[in-house]
């Protein structure tokens, strides 16, 4: 963010520039960002907004806003370090797991002094969610919570969606472009979709993917899955048969029964 400062006179030599915001080196261009700018799309994410959003605030606050192509440039900087960031918050966890089971067990610490990296089993909470309700969003996500800690141990973001493809896509429809330079074009591109299927399938998917990761990225077996009324989930980690050897068990929550009891007596 550059501001210019006028002297009483509108003479070169009576004017300079002002930078209102330290400057970083932007690594992506081999060129420098305003620290304000970063700041501001880094708030954006933040938030949960998008860059529609972050021109209204910036209109209101009347500050001037940042270029489109500014802000998904810092974009792409700043999700990369909020990935990286919360992978490390990821890791610190489930090593504060792993010492959690061992002080209260201990077969668990005598098996973690032999090997730091030994598999245990632990128990967690189940569940997944969607951005929108009605079974129609693009986008839906998995979470697993240690029950005994409480901390989130693992979370997988699926989306149906790929903004860049429907471009693409429509682009085609409209003859602006020919089969052969999407699929040359999809050679390098990083695509957002990571699923196909119903919205409804998203949250099975998820419990597959995290438990099919437990043993071989966290050297964890999520043993007991505690999850809510709708065992598809549940039925999907059994067949994967994540664990050869070690059986997946389901543990009921109260409230889950106690809620469905009650919708069943009222029916
Ligand atoms: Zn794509």
């Amino acid at each position: 963010m550059k501001t210019r400062e006028y002297r009483e006179y509108s003479d070169d030599k009576y004017r300079r520039s002002v930078y209102t915001s330290t400057r970083l080196r932007d690594e992506s261009r081999n060129d420098v960002a305003f620290d304000v700018n970063v700041r501001m799309v880094l708030l954006a994410h933040e938030l949960g907004l998008g860059y529609a959003a972050l021109r209204k605030i910036v209109k209101v606050l009347g500050l001037p806003g940042l270029h489109l192509k500014t802000y998904q440039r810092h974009g792409k900087t700043v999700t990369a370090a909020e990935i990286e960031r919360d992978l490390e918050s990821l890791h610190r966890t489930r090593e504060q797991v792993r010492q959690a089971y061992a002080d209260i067990d201990a077969d668990v610490a005598e098996l973690l002094r032999e090997d730091a990296d030994a598999v245990i089993n632990i128990s967690v909470s189940f569940d997944g969610t969607w951005q929108k309700r009605g079974f129609t969003s693009h986008y839906g996500i998995g979470v697993c919570i240690d029950i005994f800690t409480g901390l989130v141990i693992d979370f997988e973001v699926l989306s149906s969606y790929c903004h860049a493809c429907a471009l693409k896509e429509a682009a085609r429809h409209e003859g602006k472009i020919t089969d052969e330079e999407i699929d040359s074009w999809r050679e390098t591109h990083d695509c957002a979709q990571n699923f196909r299927g119903s919205s409804k399938a998203m949250e099975q998917e998820a419990a597959k993917r995290m438990w099919a990761r437990s043993v071989s990225r966290h050297q964890l077996r999520y043993i007991q899955m505690l999850s809510d009324g709708d065992s598809a989930a549940f039925r999907e980690v059994v067949s994967l048969n994540p664990y050869p050897g070690h059986e997946v068990v389901k543990l009921e929550c109260i409230n889950h029964a106690h809620k469905r009891m009650g919708t069943a007596i009222k029916c």
